[in-house]
């Protein structure tokens, strides 16, 4: 693995190794680094561009998916050409046209308890950009599993929601949410509708905490406190939130 970062990268890169909470150091650690985004969809879109973008080394997505022409709306990383191909293809090819340097693994699977953790294993960060509550809750329980950190993250109509979880230390998911909702009282991108920017806000944020994760922030990450994005009044709100000692995925008895 390089030592150092090449003229290039420096160009590439220099506006954000000029930031002072970032630097050159802080640039090749993003370099060496794996991510694991969810979803080539309406969060997973934003996170991965702007993570392709800031130079992470090796980006692994997961979508089972094939680009549809309502998915055109969100899902940004897919253009009208693409209807029909497999999300995960699509996202490869224009994350590696903007950054050739960045190493696109493609899984064309549904991440399910079969694949979860032999996917998973090896990553340093996960982007939860998936749209179903059971996935939500199997990407905590992995992660918690394997001591990795992630951002969970969800989204409907004008709202959307957010917080990161760093195993061992926050809160995970299970802590705020024993077990998935029961299914009358879901409501999905599909049958309750989505504004395509409030999916660029949050998955934004997501790749934002990915980042500062990967780079050392310690203290500023969006951990304990669930983050939630009222678009329509333009307000955002935090809830705090605790460990539960009982909890099933991070509580004492796991
Ligand atoms: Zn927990």
């Amino acid at each position: 693995m390089a030592e150092r970062l090449t003229t290039e990268q420096i160009e590439r890169y220099s506006r954000q190794i000029m930031v002072p909470d970032l630097g050159g150091k802080a640039q090749m650690r993003l370099c060496q680094s794996r991510v694991l985004v969810i979803g080539a969809g309406g969060l997973g879109s934003p996170a991965a561009f702007y993570l392709a973008a800031a130079g992470i080394g090796t980006l692994g997505i997961v979508d089972a998916d094939q680009v549809a022409l309502s998915n055109l709306q969100r899902q940004i990383l897919h253009a009208t050409g693409d209807i029909g191909r497999p999300k995960v293809e699509s996202a490869k090819a224009t994350l590696t046209a903007l950054n050739p340097d960045v190493e696109v693994k493609t899984y064309p699977v549904r991440f399910d308890h079969s694949n979860a953790e032999a996917i998973a294993a090896g990553f340093d960060f996960i982007v939860d950009g998936s749209d179903n509550f059971d996935s939500k809750f199997l990407v905590n329980d992995i992660a918690v599993k394997l001591g990795i950190a992630f951002s969970h993250a969800g989204i409907v109509r004008l709202q959307g929601q957010v917080m990161t979880v760093v195993p061992g230390k926050s809160a995970c998911y299970r802590c705020l949410f024993r077990t998935p909702p029961p299914p009358e009282e879901i409501l999905s991108c599909q049958a309750a509708g989505i504004l395509g920017a409030v999916a660029g806000t949050i998955g934004t944020i997501q790749a934002t905490e990915a980042i500062k994760y990967l780079a050392g922030f310690e203290d500023g990450l969006l951990t304990d406190r669930l983050l939630i994005y009222d678009a329509k009044m333009m307000r955002f709100r935090e809830v705090e939130v605790r460990r539960d000692p009982q909890c099933f995925a991070c509580g004492a008895a796991t």
